[in-house]
């Protein structure tokens, strides 16, 4: 089975996060949604949190493994036995970023591949973002999944 590792914050999960979920679900049979759990940054929403609110955005699909990871991701991939990373291009920023960190997995482990899908619709989004946005108030419905606006909205009534 072709399987692909998605990893990320999703600190919220945003509709940019979903459309690339959707896109690598054309070419890979299974993807496996792995949510970063790193004690020493600071997130908005808890490893459980962020978890639970990805399954929400996609239910009873079971094409879909939601999983969290710590330490360097090419040492998940190693555990789990998978060769495909899966990322998403926003724009210039990201690539030179993304460039980097594919190449720098590719010299840890050789047997990594990562694959790159365009964002479209939602190339405007990002989860720090929708955050600030969300703490001052401002609209950011369409932008991610109307579970996740719930409970930002909840987080940051007074
Ligand atoms: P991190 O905090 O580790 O950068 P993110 O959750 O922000 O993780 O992003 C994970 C991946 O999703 C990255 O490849 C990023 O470029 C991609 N991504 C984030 N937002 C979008 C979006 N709106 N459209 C397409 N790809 C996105």
């Amino acid at each position: 089975m072709t399987v692909a590792i998605y990893a990320g914050s999703f600190d919220p999960i945003t509709n940019g996060h979903v459309a690339i979920i959707r896109s690598g679900l054309v070419a890979f049979e299974k993807i496996v949604v792995a949510g970063l759990n790193n004690p020493n940054k600071t997130s908005l929403f808890s490893v459980d949190e962020r978890l639970e609110m990805i399954r929400e955005a996609f239910p009873g699909d079971d094409r879909l493994e939601v999983d969290q990871f710590e330490g360097l991701l090419v040492h998940y991939c190693q555990a789990r036995g998978v060769r495909v990373v899966l990322r998403g291009l926003r724009a210039v920023a990201d690539f030179e970023q993304e460039i980097q960190m594919a190449n720098m997995n590719r010299h840890m482990s050789r047997d990594i591949e990562t694959f790159f899908v365009m964002a479209a619709d939602y190339f405007f989004v990002s989860s720090s973002h929708v955050k600030e946005a969300a703490s001052l108030g401002g609209r950011i419905e369409g932008t991610v999944p109307d579970g996740v606006a719930a409970r930002l909205r909840a987080k940051f009534a007074t």
